[in-house]
């Protein structure tokens, strides 16, 4: 434990007053472990992610990126290994623990939007503020509608989200992750489901969001064009970073 606590200051110190997001070292996952089809997908991950970057993360499909994402969430523990997160070191931490550090800190965007369809467009993105309150308020309300009008659907406020096209679903999704102001956005193949075009907003989206809040952001890209406009690229080969 006091080991990866000075390497995290280590990491900090390396990055001047920036603070590290999130830091892996040694990250290991297994499936079905003590089975006879017990598989390693993750073999000893080292990753920093510091505040406000933007890094775009490659590899084939079947490589492990889904997982590690899971993991950066929270959404997964890993096997060996430790994580922080916001500074906050996770391995000790109860679920509990987990889904507040979480829901105050992590936006998540996956490749299908899982948005409620049969609610409006502004309810879905004031989900995660209801789940942090418990109740609905006006600020809720402002805030939902102003993100809204920040992804550019001001006019579909309203709209159940069942009933909007593949690319303004993303766009609410995007919406919704960011309602509690994350530091830490995750971004599984947003774009992987979208035309080209829409593709092309979404990510530009992700990147003003970067620029204009300091939002971190690991974003598992579909092609290499999206991947090379982010700060930095990690490639998942077989588990492993490489490169
Ligand atoms: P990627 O996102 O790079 O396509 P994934 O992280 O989804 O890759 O999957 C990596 C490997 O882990 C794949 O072989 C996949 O079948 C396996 N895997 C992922 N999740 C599970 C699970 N819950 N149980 C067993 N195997 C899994
Ligand atoms: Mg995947």
């Amino acid at each position: 434990m006091a080991e990866f606590t000075i390497a995290l200051r280590v990491a900090e110190a390396a990055g001047g007053t920036v603070d590290t997001v999130v830091a892996l070292r040694g990250v290991r996952k297994s499936f079905n472990v003590g089975t006879p089809i017990e598989t390693e997908v993750l073999r000893g991950i080292d990753l920093t992610l510091r505040k406000g970057e933007f890094c775009a993360v490659m590899g084939p499909s079947g490589s492990g990126k889904s997982t590690l994402l899971n993991i950066v969430g929270l959404l997964d523990r890993p096997t060996a290994g430790r994580l922080a997160v916001c500074g906050e070191e996770t391995t000790a931490l109860d679920e509990r623990a987990l889904t507040r550090l979480r829901g105050h800190n992590i936006g998540f965007v996956f490749q299908y939007h899982h948005l409620l369809t049969a609610f409006t467009a502004l309810e879905n993105v004031m989900m995660p503020m209801l789940g942090a309150a418990g109740f609905p308020n006006d600020a809720m309300r402002q805030r939902a509608a102003g993100l809204i009008d920040s992804v550019g659907l001001a006019p579909w406020r309203d709209n159940l989200a069942g009933n909007m096209s593949g690319g303004q679903q993303q766009r609410v999704a995007v919406a919704r992750a960011l309602a509690m102001n994350p530091a830490l956005l995750l971004a599984d193949e947003p774009t992987g489901n979208l035309d080209t075009k829409s593709a092309d907003g979404v990510f530009e989206l992700l990147r003003r969001f970067n620029r204009e809040h300091g939002t971190s952001v690991l974003f598992v890209a579909h092609n290499a064009a999206l991947a090379a406009r982010c700060d930095k690229t990690i490639k998942v080969v077989d588990g492993e970073l490489t490169g």
